[in-house]
């Protein structure tokens, strides 16, 4: 690791012997040794090894330690695909109330109607925006979506006695569609793009047969296109018995205006966080809700909730279902979240959003057309994907474009995805952006592709300004140092 630059130090650098956060009063019951109510097995041998610092020094330290963090908080996050948009604060707020965050899953249904009665119109909501019969909410991520949206049509076409073991995936597809289809034990096999992007027709119709049990398709794809021939596709689909999946993890481009259902789509998935609400991209619990037509819809996990003579309960008996997928509800806060998210915004709010997201990615591609001779035609939808070939100075790539705009503070697009385009940035803007931060993101990119002519080497060297800076990135993968050693 070249010129790691560290600016703060562990807690652990910075503990001394016997320092404390608050002083504690002196004890006033008898005290009894812990050895002898826990087993000696389960005793440490020596004391945990923890750091002792003063409150102040913890209080610095993990507030100097957020403003490292880069985060949509702090800064653009244009991240292609990940929807990296702002997360209005007041649904953070409502989902910490303590007769939300206290709830406990086991409370009987007749003490729980509150938060059954919300994930039942989560159910109702995503299933009128997207035009689908039913939704399971258990799924804790898109990909989790995608598994459990492959074994639920793989029940189906067992249920009706059907060997259908292959899943047709085009190649501007999401990566995470052909993983799942294995995890699911079925075999994943590739539809080809042609040159602009969309799928190759011929390529998709040769391979549909009666061993296909569905076709997965990205929409937007990962291009950020549309696929204008979508109700043909449904329609031959269906007439070879296999059902079409949409992955609707990009939903940002699409809510308020399309229903996918009305497409001809059978199952999909959403990511609530993405479109609905919940900050991501540090890992933190997701909700990948999968929705179906009324013909999938015995195969969903269980427990869902129903209406009963004016009472939410758990039904657990479903005898087609595949079971369970997640504990209890799923990420019962992504979904309270998604709830109030759904109320402030209504359905004409959603249009909105993604009218704005459209306009936004066509914004940024038509100002960064001059400056990519490799620009993919015509109109796109969420997100905007350019190829670095041909646009920069002698040597330098994408990547090294990437970390460069780390030094002027923006998140890095994602890169070389799709796989299909040479050297690509995938700039995802959202809704959420003014004009003057993509006039001013478009101009950083103008600096540095005339930079990577004049100086490519400090291209090459990027970042020169984050608290680590270029990485080998084959060792980090390869040799992680994820354990403070003393
Ligand atoms: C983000 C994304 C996924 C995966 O979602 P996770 O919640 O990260 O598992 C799948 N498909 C598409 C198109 C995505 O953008």
């Amino acid at each position: 690791m070249s010129g790691e630059k560290v600016v703060e130090p562990l807690s652990f650098e910075k503990s001394a012997p016997g320092r404390k956060g608050i002083p504690w009063p002196v004890c006033d019951v008898p005290t009894v040794p812990v050895d002898k109510n826990i087993p000696a097995g389960l005793l440490r041998e020596s004391p945990a090894l923890l750091p002792e610092l003063s409150e102040p020094q913890v209080v610095r330290h993990f507030t100097r330690l957020s403003h490292l963090n880069f985060s949509i908080d702090t800064n653009f996050y244009p991240l292609g695909s990940c929807t990296m948009k702002h997360n209005p604060k007041v649904n953070d707020r409502i989902v910490q109330i303590p007769d939300f965050a206290g709830l406990h899953p086991l409370r009987p249904h007749e003490l729980s109607q509150g938060i059954l009665e919300i994930l039942f119109e989560v159910e109702r909501w995503l299933s009128q925006l997207c035009g689908m019969d039913a939704f399971s909410l258990q799924p804790s991520a898109g990909a989790q979506g995608e598994l459990t949206g492959i074994l639920v049509a793989r029940a189906y076409h067992e249920h009706r006695g059907e060997n259908r073991p292959v899943v047709l995936i085009p190649d501007s597809a999401h990566g995470t569609n052909p993983a799942s289809v294995a995890l699911a034990g079925l075999t994943a096999v590739t539809v080809k793009s042609t040159p602009d992007g969309q799928v190759d027709l011929d390529d998709l119709y040769q391979k549909l047969n009666k061993e296909v049990a569905m076709v997965m398709m990205t929409i937007p794809s990962t291009l950020g296109l549309f696929e204008p021939r979508i109700q043909e596709i449904a329609k031959k689909i269906h007439e070879a018995g296999a059902l079409l999946y949409m992955d609707g993890a990009n939903l940002n481009a699409l809510v308020g205006l399309v229903r996918p259902g009305d497409l001809g789509v059978d199952v999909l998935h959403v990511n609530l966080h993405k479109t609905f609400a919940t900050p991501h991209g540090g890992g933190g619990p997701g909700a990948g809700p999968v929705g179906v037509k009324k013909a999938l819809e015995p195969f969903l996990p269980v427990p869902r909730v129903a209406l009963e003579n004016g009472v939410y309960r758990r039904k657990f008996d479903r005898a087609h279902s595949i079971g369970r997928v997640h504990g209890f509800q799923g990420n019962v806060g992504v979904l309270i979240r998604a709830y109030a998210y759904m109320r402030l915004q209504g359905a004409e709010g959603f249009r909105e959003i993604s009218e704005n997201a459209i306009l936004a990615a066509n914004y940024l591609k038509a100002k960064l057309t001059p400056l990519f001779p490799k620009m993919p035609l015509g109109a796109c939808m969420h997100e905007v994907v350019v190829s670095g070939e041909g646009a920069f100075g002698p040597g330098v790539r994408t990547l090294d474009v990437a970390k460069r705009l780390l030094d002027h503070g923006y998140y890095a697009p994602t890169i070389y995805f799709p796989l299909i385009v040479p050297e690509a940035l995938m700039i995802e803007p959202t809704e959420n952006e003014s004009k003057e931060t993509l006039d001013a993101f478009v101009e950083t990119v103008r600096a540095i592709i005339a930079e990577s002519k004049s100086d490519p080497d400090k291209v090459k060297t990027a970042p020169h300004t984050t608290p680590v800076r270029r990485l080998d990135e084959v060792r980090a993968a390869r040799e992680p140092r994820l354990r403070y050693r003393p």
